[in-house]
């Protein structure tokens, strides 16, 4: 197995980790002026594309 000849200093190592966050998700707003995932269907209104996609009941709307 390759092994490394010299120990990766702490700079260096916080070089390449300064790429390994995890890149927060994009908001989009809705009609209804939620924050919802980009092409995802709204899940307080159940519109996509300005178009109902889905009949949210008042009880999983509560939620
Ligand atoms: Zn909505």
């Amino acid at each position: 197995m390759a092994l490394p000849k010299k120990r990766t200093s702490r700079s260096k190592r916080g070089m390449r980790r300064s790429h390994d966050r995890v890149a927060a998700p994009n908001t989009v707003y809705c009609q209804c002026k939620e924050a919802t995932l980009p092409h995802r269907i709204c899940s307080s209104c159940g519109v996509y594309k300005g178009e109902q996609r889905l009949i949210v009941r008042e009880a999983d709307a509560a939620k």
